[in-house]
């Protein structure tokens, strides 16, 4: 297989969210596996509507996933290119001026659908000689692009995801690609971008499956072959809804604030909807081994914030010091000692200060407490500490299980619950842990 290249195209109108980092995520893990290309490209031909800082905010974001690319581009610097392209389908004859306004349009529109036909285009602009054109014009009308169907040319193609697809170019309009003030659409600056840029996969949502017959059409007419398609199911709700709508709890830069783990978002979005299991990963390795879109579902996959919460719980059960040190203040000891009992990193402050101190103990048994401080071996202390010392404190106070541990528990670390004590106690050390059996905040 010659070597993909892939990319993701966002419009920067808006911030990144779990929708479209899927698409993301599937681009950058198909041309890792596969030794590829992954191009960023802003989508950003929508001058109103897109922004610098949405720009930004992507980029950063993908960067936080781990996901860096190896090309960014911007369609707005790319428009020599696009004069190009609409040059060679007019004079193919696949382009051709319509002047119909708005409201002519929606007029016709509405009386096919009162007659009970689709609201497909007429084509009446193709039948406009030179001078019905010229009068137009003249009359200060300037004219929007539609690509000409052919409705002869057979637009099947076999989605790596859904199997054979096609559009029935007969219910379509031919697309409009060029608006009257001469910005272009998206479906044509993609097609010529994905050409110029050998695009092997085009790896997105599946509302652009509609787009799809249509921009066949014009890789064809601009003599291109076309990329494979892979349409990736929308994710959906709990109750089965869209997640369009609510967005913007969902968005990466949200999930950061709650402190979501990078790692969860991409071993959920990986998985979700396929054959293989949701697990917490170290590093986007696995994932990349795993990709396969032939593991991918058809079915909407169901997106719940509480599974994400819990695979971000899990991911930083299982994650290695090297990858937390940067960002976590603890040394080694303690991050191990307290991973497992993290929900989010933010955590790990509560745990750091029942090492560290002071914590006013929580006392229940004086008498026992006592005891225990006074048989507290001398240091070094190491992870058989607890076990040896707690054995001694059994078989002096006849007490085991709960009544054993639970006082100790309470009194060295101010909780009901919590790590190991076994990891704890060496990292408390003997100086705290005698305070704090005797009552002392410590
Ligand atoms: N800019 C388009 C979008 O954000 C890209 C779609 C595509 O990948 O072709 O939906």
């Amino acid at each position: 297989m010659p070597v993909p290249v892939v990319r993701f195209a966002p419009s920067p109108t808006g911030f990144l969210h779990v929708g479209n980092v899927r698409a993301a995520l599937f681009n950058w893990l198909y041309a890792r596996r596969h030794g590829g290309r992954f191009i960023l490209r802003f989508d950003d031909t929508d001058r109103q509507r897109s922004k610098p800082e949405f720009e930004a905010a992507i980029e950063r974001d993908l960067a936080w996933l781990g996901l860096g690319w190896d090309l960014r581009e911007r369609q707005s610097e790319r428009l020599a290119h696009y004069d190009a392209a609409r040059d060679r389908l007019i004079a193919s004859g696949r382009l051709y001026p319509c002047y119909e306004t708005p409201e002519e349009l929606e007029f016709k529109r509405k009386r096919l659908l009162a007659q009970g036909r689709p609201p497909v285009y007429d084509r009446a602009a193709l039948r406009l000689d030179a001078a019905a054109r010229s009068r137009l014009e003249s009359e200060g009308r300037r004219p929007h692009w539609r690509f000409r169907l052919a409705s002869d040319e057979d637009v099947r193609w076999h989605d790596l995801i859904h199997g054979p697809l096609h559009v029935d170019e007969k219910s379509q309009s031919d697309p409009v690609l060029v608006r009257a003030d001469g910005s272009y659409l998206y479906s044509f600056t993609s097609v010529v971008d994905d050409i110029e840029f050998g695009i092997s996969h085009v790896i997105r949502g599946e509302d652009h499956v509609t787009n799809t017959g249509a921009q066949i059409q014009m890789f064809r007419a601009l003599g291109a072959a076309e990329p494979a398609f892979a349409h990736l199911p929308l994710l959906v709700d709990a109750s089965g809804g869209g997640l369009s709508k609510r967005t913007g709890s969902l968005s990466v830069a949200e999930l950061r604030d709650r402190g979501v783990e990078p790692l969860a978002i991409c071993a959920l979005l990986a998985r979700l909807g396929t054959s293989d299991p949701v697990e917490p990963v170290t590093s986007l390795e696995p994932l990349v081994a795993t990709i396969d879109f032939a593991r991918v579902g058809r079915a909407a996959a169901r997106f719940s914030e509480d599974e994400l919460a819990h695979v971000s719980a899990r991911t930083l059960h299982v994650m290695p010091y090297a990858a937390v040190r940067e960002r976590a203040a603890v040394d080694e000891a303690l991050w191990l000692a307290v991973r497992g009992n993290l929900s989010t990193l933010a955590d790990l402050k509560t745990w750091r200060e029942v090492v560290e101190g002071p914590i006013a103990p929580a006392i229940e048994d004086a008498r026992f407490l006592a005891e225990a401080a006074a048989t507290l071996p001398p240091e070094p202390w190491d992870g058989g500490t607890w076990k040896s010392w707690s054995a001694g404190l059994a078989s002096a106070s006849g007490r085991k299980g709960k009544a054993l541990f639970h006082p100790l528990r309470l009194a060295l670390t101010g909780r009901e619950t919590g790590p190991e004590m076994a990891r704890l106690l060496p990292l408390i050390g003997r100086m705290k842990a005698e305070k704090r059996l005797k009552g002392e905040k410590a």
